[in-house]
């Protein structure tokens, strides 16, 4: 009818490779645009889940909708976060194999609410028994707990996630949730120390501080005014109209005894994280030769009396570095500028190995303790890309944690698809498109990359400088052409960058490195070395619970533990804009283009755009032709052919596999779907 509008004129397409028009970006932002204002956040391609964050509560992740979607196929009902994580689960239980959801996004896509989500759908889907309920209640649980001590109030999310984190959910053969695994990566520690205007510590400070019990302030010799600690006050950020940290601090609470921790641990974990505080109220002043001294040591006493540390030993061990010659030791005084980097370097180390400990503990209470078969559901929910006015050795990390995650995204979705045409029997020609495995080199290749002349510069603590670290990185890839220094680039670049910076051109855009930001650096693990081995690592005190474990940075190949799961399920998510519930056209195109959805979608349309089992794409179809419906009586296969022959699917438009139809464009199967709905 004309002037009518479709029910795809009003709310888009439900799947980008249905998309009629060429695949312009224009258009792929066009139809996310007209969904998100129906308040539909979930759009396909193929399998890939696009979602755009709504910041509103929208009423589709009630019970009801949950078994809407129980054990319906991936693509009958409109694109849901409970649509994916199902099929990943009837899949997993269907061919008794791992699978994971990757979720990517920028900071407040709503990566941590869609992996929560997930979690929940499994809890309230998955068959239960009263023995497995309590397992379910502390996977649930432990995410206020992570949260608490793992996110932080950023500009762009006030409950941003701080850490990446990797969790197993596993499932038995029943498909019963039997028990969970958590890893997490690269916690944004530099926090601790500092943070940038308008950010807040990670949350756990604020609800010690404002919400924990007289009695526990007093033993732990705190105040009960966030004011008074430096670290916590340095953006005047305390106070978030948004979080109640009271109410979080009961949470927490409750939570901690739910997953097993007992008052004795509960009592140490505090006293540390008190203890930081207490650290970073620690001052220094200069003596008359400019060495560092303690102006008054009242903290100082607190940190010792909360770690179980000589008073003696700490003040030495952030005052002196201690030089290792040949038989003996010497002590060489810091200035007031060391003093202050040893103590910002060693809170943050207390509260990384913290972190870690908490993470062992949850790990230990969700410990599935039956030695039965079992399969998992891996779930990353990880930083997405950073850039910012200044970026550290942290975003370094980061960022090159994303190129991998499209390393692999680039050769899983090649890959998987590569497979499926070769064992149905169909020919195809490749889609060329950028392969950022050259900037990966860059990063990681052994003896040649970054991370190779990092570790050399990091063992030679006292001559290697931020100097020689750039010199020895001008004079390996200085010819590489993601690679750019001031030395090396021309006037005009120049200018936009300082002597002691270097610029990758990553994926995703350029990224300028500084040696001298406050994050996370190399080098301050010597210092924190320097403290804990020699004078406390393996004294009787309350840190070996968090110092347990040998104290150097992680392998930076633990990032990727899930590579061998086979086949991959992918769900890409992505934001519009801050807090206001309005579609920023700029903020979307640019995360489109980074996350690469374009060249997933062209790469899905290159060969064939659609392909549906036989069985399926009968059954959903039959009603067209009058030789398939109500029944088609022989092999699936042959009643494809009749009904796409009775269609007019001209020979060049469609394949026919072994198993599946293969559907070039998608107009044709557009076509086919709108005949459907006049049906
Ligand atoms: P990320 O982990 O990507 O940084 P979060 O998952 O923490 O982002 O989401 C940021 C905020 O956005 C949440 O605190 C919540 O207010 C909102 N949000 C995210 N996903 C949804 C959703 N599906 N529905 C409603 N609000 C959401
Ligand atoms: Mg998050």
């Amino acid at each position: 009818m004309e002037g009518a509008l479709t029910a795809r004129d009003r709310v888009g397409i439900q799947d980008f490779v249905l998309l009629d028009t060429h695949t312009s970006e224009t258009a792929f932002l066009g139809n996310l645009k007209k969904r998100f204002s129906e308040d539909l956040i979930y759009t396909y391609i193929g399998t890939l889940l696009v979602s755009v964050n709504p910041y509103k509560e929208l009423d589709i992740y009630s019970k009801k909708q949950m078994d809407i979607y129980m054990g319906v196929n991936f693509f009958e009902l409109p694109p849901h976060i409970y649509a994916l994580a199902d099929n990943a689960y009837h899949t997993m239980m269907a061919e008794a194999n791992n699978h994971f959801i990757l979720i990517s996004g920028e900071s407040g896509a709503g990566k941590t609410e869609a992996s929560k989500k997930i979690l929940q759908y499994y809890a309230v889907s998955c068959p239960s028994t009263t023995l497995l309920d309590s397992v379910r209640d502390r996977m649930l649980v432990s995410n206020p707990v992570l949260e608490a001590f793992g996110n932080a109030k950023t500009l762009k999310n006030d409950n941003s996630s701080r850490f990446g984190k990797y969790m197993d959910i596993q499932f038995d053969i029943q498909g019963d949730a039997v028990g969970g695994h958590i890893l997490s990566y690269l916690l944004e520690k530099s926090r601790v120390v500092h943070q940038n205007h308008g950010e807040r510590n990670f949350h756990i400070f604020y609800q010690l501080v404002e919400g924990g019990e007289e009695d526990l302030l007093h033993q732990l010799g705190l105040e009960s005014n966030c004011q008074h600690y430096s670290y916590l006050v340095q953006n005047e950020c305390a106070n978030v109209t948004s979080i109640n940290d009271k109410n979080d601090w009961k949470t927490v609470r409750n939570a901690l005894s739910v997953i097993d921790f007992d008052e004795s641990d509960i009592q140490h974990l505090f006293g540390i994280i008190a203890s930081v505080l207490h650290l970073g109220n620690v001052q220094f002043e200069a003596d008359s030769k400019g060495y560092a001294t303690l102006n008054k040591n009242t903290e100082l006493r607190w940190v010792s009396t909360l770690l179980g540390i000589n008073v003696q030993v700490l003040q030495e061990g952030l005052t002196y570095r201690k030089i290792e010659a040949k038989t003996d030791e010497v002590l060489s005084p810091f200035t007031v500028d060391h003093a202050i980097y040893a103590r910002n370097a060693l809170a943050k180390a207390i509260y990384g190995r913290t972190f870690t400990w908490l993470v062992n503990k949850i790990n230990d209470s969700m410990e599935n303790k039956e030695p039965s078969r079992k399969t998992v559901i891996g779930l990353l929910d990880i930083y997405g890309f950073e850039v910012f006015y200044v970026n550290s050795f942290e975003q370094f990390c980061i960022n090159y944690c994303n190129e991998k995650l499209q390393q692999l995204f680039i050769q899983l979705t090649l890959k998987s698809e590569q497979e499926e045409y070769e064992a149905e029997g169909i020919g195809w020609e490749p889609v060329q498109f950028f392969n950022n495995k050259i900037i990966c080199d860059l990063v990681e290749e052994k003896h040649l990359g970054i991370i190779s002349v990092l570790d050399e510069e990091c063992l030679r603590p006292g001559e290697a400088t931020d100097f020689t670290f750039l010199e020895k990185l001008e004079e390996k890839m200085g010819s590489h052409p993601h690679f750019i220094t001031h030395k090396l680039s021309d006037k005009k670049i120049r200018k936009t960058l300082d002597r002691g910076d270097f610029r990758l051109l990553h994926y995703a855009g350029e990224v300028t490195y500084g040696s001298k930001q406050p994050g996370e650096r190399p080098s301050d693990l010597h210092h924190v070395h320097n403290i804990i081995t020699s004078w406390w690592y393996f004294q009787t005190s309350i840190c070996q619970l968090c110092f347990m474990k040998q104290f150097l940075l992680q392998s930076l190949s633990l990032f990727f533990p899930f590579v061998s799961f086979s086949p991959p399920l992918f769900f890409g998510t992505y934001t519009n804009t801050h807090a206001t519930g309005r579609f920023d056209d700029v903020l979307v195109r640019h995360q489109v283009k980074y996350l690469g959805l374009m060249e997933h979608l062209r790469v899905r349309r290159a060969g064939f755009a659609y392909r549906r089992r036989y069985e399926l794409f009968l059954q959903r179809y039959k009603p067209l032709c009058p030789a398939t419906w109500p029944h088609w009586r022989g092999v699936a296969a042959e009643g494809v052919e009749v009904l796409v022959q009775h269609l007019g699917y001209l020979p060049d438009e469609y394949k026919m596999g072994r198993t599946k139809i293969f559907i070039r464009h998608p107009r044709t199967l557009f076509a086919t779907e709108d005949a459907f709905e006049v049906c």
